[in-house]
């Protein structure tokens, strides 16, 4: 069974309910169509948001497999890009010097890359490649590297206003109050309208307290006042450790429920070892729980099996009908609980 068609507001709507949920998608180094295809399966199973890198190559996929889903259930959820404060908006990014390449070269690396970003004579386009990997071993010559790509908040600015998303996530850490308000004047700069800016933040490799954290949020709650952005608060449980084993469920409610009565206002959202367990460990009702959950390498390892076997047949998975029905089926038993998730007094 589809998810049904879902109204404009329908993801603020969620958040006051405590049935968001975000999927996490595409960070770099991915593939491509997978990344459309798994933004098209969850869109159908109706998440209201998509998260995915700030670069323009996956940014495209996501939105082709947005477009996908909309066309056939009228509902598109938001698209958000993640970028971060510090030191770590990077990707690598293939590079080699075209001059060097001989002329009588078939050119393997041009027909290996999925997002067409390698032109005669002209190199890799940066804003093309999404750094997969692949033309690297096709070249005999061994002429193609890969380089750290930046994105650094110069770029930032002219990169949002290509982007378009309609919100951002910014990850953010103790001790970088500064570098925050430095990106959000890059933001603001943009003038990109957004539905929601985000502020992913967790404990795990920092050395403070629940309470350092929440002083932490309410700086950037000032900040985010101060340029009319209205807040959404990522908990990240288990900041890129996998999500799929049962006891990681615990990292993200544990941090939701020492924040919850020192977090500033707005909603809060769980992140970081989500996966099916998470539910079950809170509230039975969505009143006093959080506004909702974001399902990252859960989400995609249910899928992954589905994603390869379409790539071996030479198809997308949404070409193939029967994995398709299997895919959406998975998508919609993990966030299905979410969306039916019994409204408290409040709430109602
Ligand atoms: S240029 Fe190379 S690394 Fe970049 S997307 Fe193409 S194949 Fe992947
Ligand atoms: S395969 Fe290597 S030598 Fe040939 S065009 Fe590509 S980078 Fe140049």
């Amino acid at each position: 069974m589809t998810a049904p068609a879902l109204s404009a507001d329908s993801a603020e709507r969620a958040l006051t309910q405590g049935r968001w949920v975000k999927l996490i998608c595409g960070a770099s180094n991915q593939d491509l169509p997978a990344i459309a295809d798994l933004c098209a399966v969850y869109a159908m199973a109706g998440v209201h948001c998509v998260d995915v890198a700030a670069d323009p190559a996956v940014v495209h996929a996501a939105r082709e497999g947005l477009a996908w889903a909309q066309e056939r259930q009228a509902h598109r959820p938001w698209l958000m890009v993640s970028i971060s404060d510090g030191q770590d908006p990077h990707f690598r990014k293939a590079f080699f010097v075209p001059e060097r390449c001989p002329s009588d070269c078939s050119r393997p690396c041009e027909r290996v890359c999925p997002a067409m970003a390698i032109s005669p004579g002209a190199g890799v386009s940066p804003s093309l490649c999404y750094g997969c990997g692949r033309c690297l071993p096709a070249c005999p010559l061994g002429l193609i590297e890969t380089r750290e790509h930046r994105i650094g908040r110069d770029g930032l600015t002219d990169l949002l206003r290509e982007l378009r998303p309609d919100a951002l996530e910014i990850h953010t850490a103790p001790g970088r109050a500064e570098a925050f308000d430095a990106t959000l004047a890059a933001i603001g700069a943009a003038t990109v309208p957004l539905r929601r800016l985000a502020v992913s933040c967790g404990l795990e490799g920092h050395h403070c307290t629940a309470a350092d954290l929440s002083r932490e949020l309410w700086s950037r709650h000032a900040a985010l006042r101060a340029r009319a952005q209205r807040p959404l608060w990522q908990l990240d449980g288990r900041p890129m450790r996998g999500d799929v084993g049962a006891g990681t469920a615990r990292a993200a409610v544990r941090l939701w429920r020492q924040l919850r009565p020192l977090a500033p206002p707005g909603p809060l959202q769980l992140a970081g070892g989500t996966n099916a367990a998470t539910i079950d460990l809170l509230p039975t009702s969505s009143d006093g729980g959080p506004a909702g959950v974001a399902f990252g390498g859960m989400a995609r390892a249910l899928l992954q099996p589905l994603l390869q076997e379409a790539e071996r047949r030479g198809q997308r998975l949404r070409d193939w009908p029967e994995g398709w029905s299997i895919a959406l089926q998975r998508a919609e038993a993990l966030i299905r609980p979410w969306l039916q998730r019994p409204l408290g007094a409040k709430a109602c």
